[in-house]
């Protein structure tokens, strides 16, 4: 088994350096434990640096994270800092598109005794995943939509290449879901092949790939459906695949059934590169204070080590990447040590320690 593994770490803006410093500190300390070791590489990047240096993601930077194992981000952007366009500095959406990070993994879970301003009867327990593709779709003419005084265009784009590649992606989460008796192995293509036949075409691809797993069930559903079914019957999904735009709106829909984005994590999957995010973003409103949810990083540090382990075949990976879920999911659960956004009084770092202290470290 491999024992070493770089990671590279964006602080990023706002809340991210407070929130990444606790993750960090925890993964090390899991290391120390499981007999495996992460280094980490932090890299500047983001709407600081940019005002600082006129650059938003050096070379340097991308360079580093290309060479990485696996990137660790908090969270970049603040809304004071600007192109000359008027656009936000977004350098994880530059990520995704440089790496090829076509498969952003959205996990929704609900677990009896969590917070959630749905109506849950008490037997029902939701845990789907969402699959945003995150490199062409909407955002494909992103920063270079076309504007005159009377009109605006923006045009997506689906190809059949990255298609296959999410389809395959899909389908494969759920078959390990599956395995670990976490799901029923079913892949739902959301889209609006009704009216587009842009989603027509996606919706072909998706089937062909369905045929190829038959081992799984494949289905299909619209997306206004699906943001009526995510508040009405959410028990009801196991693993969803969208468009991008689809997706950015029903991951953030997910995380509010969750409770809030501070409990909601990410992860942006290619085939040879893996960023772990929260869903959330900089808040820059209640940066410098000390109490943002670090929750969303851990969950999104989980996934990272669960990635990590499955792909190098490293058991004690996956094992503290499942721990720690486990051990976030009980401060939820406990409720004693939370923080604001979740209606307690907790610091950051003492909703990390929490954890820690789960943990058994
Ligand atoms: P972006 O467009 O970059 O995703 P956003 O405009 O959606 O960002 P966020 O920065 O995610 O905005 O913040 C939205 C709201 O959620 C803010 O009020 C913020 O304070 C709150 N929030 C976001 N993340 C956290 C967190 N980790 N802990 C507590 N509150 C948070």
């Amino acid at each position: 088994m491999r024992s070493q593994y770089k990671i590279a770490v964006f602080e990023g803006d706002g809340i991210g350096p407070e929130i990444m410093r606790p993750t960090v500190d925890l993964l090390t300390r899991l290391g120390a434990r499981g007999g495996y070791s992460l280094t980490f590489d932090s890299l500047p990047a983001g709407a600081a640096h940019y005002a600082e240096t006129g650059e938003a993601l050096p070379a340097a930077s991308m360079a580093a994270a290309r060479a990485s194992d696996a990137i660790l981000l908090s969270a970049m952007g603040l809304p004071s800092v600007r192109y000359p366009d008027g656009t936000e500095i977004s350098p994880q959406i530059d990520l995704r598109k440089a790496l090829t990070l076509f498969a952003g993994v959205r996990p929704v879970r609900i677990f009896p005794g969590q917070k959630t301003p749905l109506n849950l009867p008490a037997d029902r327990e939701v845990d789907f995943v969402l699959i945003r593709e995150s490199t062409e779709g909407l955002f494909h003419t992103q920063g270079c939509g076309e504007v005159s005084r009377d009109e605006a265009r923006e045009t997506l784009l689906i190809t059949r290449e990255i298609s296959e590649k999410l389809f395959r992606f899909a389908f494969d989460l759920a078959r390990t879901r599956k395995d670990s008796g976490r799901g029923e192995g079913r892949v739902t293509c959301v889209d609006k092949a009704n009216v587009f036949r842009a989603f027509a075409f996606f919706r072909e691809i998706f089937d062909a790939e369905a045929a190829r797993n038959p081992d799984l069930v494949a289905d299909h559903a619209y997306v206004d459906a699906t943001a009526l079914w995510f508040v009405l019957k959410p028990w009801d999904f196991d693993v969803l695949v969208t468009e991008n735009m689809f997706g950015d709106i029903l991951s953030d829909l997910g995380a509010g059934l969750m409770g809030g984005l501070g409990v909601a994590p990410s992860a942006d999957i290619g085939l040879d590169h893996a960023v772990f995010q929260p869903c959330h973003g900089s808040a820059p409103d209640i940066a410098g204070q000390g109490i943002a949810n670090p929750l969303a990083m851990i969950l999104s540090a989980a996934m990272m080590l669960d990635w990590l382990g499955l792909r190098h075949d490293a058991p004690p990976l996956v094992a503290d990447g499942l721990a720690l879920r486990q051990a976030v999911e009980d401060v939820i659960r406990a409720g004693d040590v939370l923080t604001g956004d979740l209606g307690g009084t907790a610091t950051t770092q003492q909703a990390a320690e929490a954890v820690v202290a789960g943990l058994d470290l």
